[in-house]
């Protein structure tokens, strides 16, 4: 089983109050095809500029993910991003974000793509996210992830593609800037109206919460002492998240929990270094270690009333 992922591949300029780093790798899709790996195939569908150097490739080598479908513009920029934290990380601040290739990008499916059991639709532009699904032949699975910008400047073309996925991963702020809600709970209620069946809210250091047409579950964020950059930790979590997914013949409410805190722990080791930094770094071991240790953390008994 494979996923098929598109979004952005990017440069970032990043500042924390703990440190900077400039034209760093960064993007949607690298964080998710990078964290996904580590569980299943992936297919990354996107595409970067001629400034985008050899050993910039080198993230997607030695891991389970196929770059036939990264496109390569001679003369033009990879996808730009910049941004800011406070000393809250929860909340980035965009200081500039260049399409650049992206513009143009209209990538053509191949026949295995057009095939792929479960999509990934990574923030980018929702357009080109439509794009890609219509030409799938509707994986089984179908998930989306936005950011703010889209909900502002593409509000009709979001809520369309909500219209049409199953799955939806946004974050806290993203839920009540599209639904005008401010308590989550009923904002989530709003978008599963629009179509999806399950909706994963990330909050940043408080956790998950994914909530069904019937059910809800939350767990936290795996707590950490050292956060050093939070970018691409929602990325990271959808990778780790969908990754385990797929590698799972079922989808049920078992291996969705699963799936959840896998997501949770690939993204705690994101925020511990600039960039992909420490995913270069970590094995599947470090990850089930990981995840036992958040098993524990989040352990209780029933009471005995007698
Ligand atoms: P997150 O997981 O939300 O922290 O995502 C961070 C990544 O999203 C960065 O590496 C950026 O390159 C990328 N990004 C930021 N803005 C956009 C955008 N408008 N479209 C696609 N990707 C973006």
């Amino acid at each position: 089983m494979s996923i098929l992922v598109v979004g952005s591949v990017a440069f970032d300029d990043i500042q924390t109050p703990f440190g900077k780093a400039e034209r760093c790798l960064g993007g949607s899709a690298t964080y998710f095809s990078v964290a996904a790996s580590f569980f299943t195939d992936v297919d990354l569908v996107a595409v970067v500029g001629d400034d985008f150097s050899d050993r910039d490739m080198e993230i997607f080598r030695g891991r389970r993910i196929n770059t036939g479908g990264l496109q390569r513009v001679s003369g033009a920029k990879t996808f730009f991003w910049s941004g800011e934290y406070g000393y809250d990380l929860n909340v980035a601040k965009t200081l500039d974000t260049r399409l650049n290739v992206f513009g143009e990008f209209r990538p053509q499916l191949n026949e295995r793509q057009r095939k792929a059991r479960v999509l990934f639709l990574a923030n980018i532009h929702p357009e080109l996210q439509m794009d890609v699904l219509h030409q799938t032949e509707r994986p089984k699975l179908v998930a989306l992830d936005t950011m703010n910008l889209w909900i502002a400047t593409k509000r009709d073309a979001l809520e369309k593609a909500f219209s049409e996925v199953d799955l939806v991963v946004i974050n806290d702020a993203e839920t009540r800037q599209f639904t005008g809600e401010t308590n989550i709970v009923k904002g989530a209620r709003k978008i599963l109206d629009l179509g999806p069946h399950t909706i994963v809210i990330k909050r940043g250091e408080y956790g998950v919460l994914m909530i069904t047409r019937n059910s809800a579950f939350a767990v936290p964020a795996y707590p950490l002492e050292n956060v050093f950059d939070p970018t691409g930790a929602g990325d990271t979590f959808a990778g780790g998240f969908l990754g385990y997914l797929t590698s799972r013949q079922e989808h049920n409410d078992r291996e969705l929990r699963r799936a959840i805190i896998f997501g949770s722990v690939l993204a705690s080791f994101t925020v511990e270094k600039f960039s992909l930094d420490r995913l270069r770094e970590i094995t599947l071991d470090n990850i089930y270690e990981r995840y036992r240790a958040f098993r524990a953390l989040t352990h209780f008994e029933d009471f005995d009333a007698s």
